[in-house]
């Protein structure tokens, strides 16, 4: 299965602002879920990228609040409908993500997914479900695409808070994570499970260990996030075309 080329790519994305300039960019079409799927929020763009299909699905706006759908349950779920009626040959869970400078990390940084995922807040102190909690669910390897285009790279830790709280903090130090999210652990879960190979790219728009408070740094640094991350798929997508899985790690 890895020896074959890459021709269709799903990316996953739980913010419709985080999309925007990608989906302009790329020229993306608005195409329909089937109906079998039942009245769910997310929103399914279509584009060409080169000689690769992209499908870019987004989680899309909350029934209540008419915010968007952050967090872990929508990404499982769009993961799970995505992968399924779309059958993509690589995942990849897009999206904007906090640092810490004691990583050397700064505002603008794109990281690449390495090793695995897991989660921070799922503390679970019984025997065999302290391991579950946390998880482990590969990542592809794309070191040679992380060479290639200038790439950070890092473990990815997803939790259900925007903020760290001091458990989560003390998870993140055990784990080794480096980029901290609300979603790529969970597709990976739903990834894993379907045997569809799986990375993120994530744009940083804030510092954990800085003293501005996280939502703050947020708003400030959402734009310019966001086009770095659109300007970076756009590489990643075109990086793609004519590689295998394989090729993500090696220089051929
Ligand atoms: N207050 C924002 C909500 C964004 S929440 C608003 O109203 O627009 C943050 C989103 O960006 C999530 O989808 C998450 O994956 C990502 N994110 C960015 N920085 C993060 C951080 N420090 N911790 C966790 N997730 C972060």
């Amino acid at each position: 299965m890895q020896s074959r080329p890459i021709r269709t790519v799903a990316v996953i994305m739980a913010m419709r602002a985080e999309a925007r300039p990608l989906l302009e960019h790329i020229r993306a079409t608005e195409r329909e879920l089937p109906e079998t799927v039942g009245p769910l929020p997310i929103q399914w763009h279509d584009a060409r990228v080169g000689g690769l299909n992209v499908v870019v699905s987004v989680n899309g706006p909350d029934r209540h609040r008419g915010v968007d759908e952050i967090g872990t349950q929508p990404a499982a779920l769009n993961a799970y409908v995505t992968m399924i009626h779309r059958r993509p040959d690589l995942v990849i869970s897009a999206g904007t993500a906090g640092g810490w400078t004691r990583h050397g990390t700064r505002v603008g940084d794109v990281f690449v997914s390495r090793d695995r995922f897991v989660f921070h807040d799922r503390r679970i102190m019984l025997p065999g479900f302290e391991h579950y909690a946390v998880g482990s669910y590969p990542s592809v390897d794309a070191s040679h695409l992380a060479r290639a285009l200038g790439l950070k790279e890092g473990i990815v830790t997803t939790g259900n808070s925007l903020d760290e709280a001091l458990d989560d903090g003390r998870a993140i130090i055990a784990s080794g994570a480096t980029v901290k999210d609300m979603e790529a652990a969970s597709i990976a879960w739903v990834a894993e499970m379907l045997g569809v190979p799986m990375l993120a790219i994530k744009s940083i728009t804030d510092l954990v260990d800085q003293s501005t408070a996280t939502a703050e740094q947020f708003a400030v640094n959402f734009a310019s996030a966001t086009q770095r991350l659109r300007d970076t798929l756009v590489e990643v997508l075109e990086f793609c075309e004519d590689r295998t899985i394989a090729d993500l790690a090696h220089d051929r």
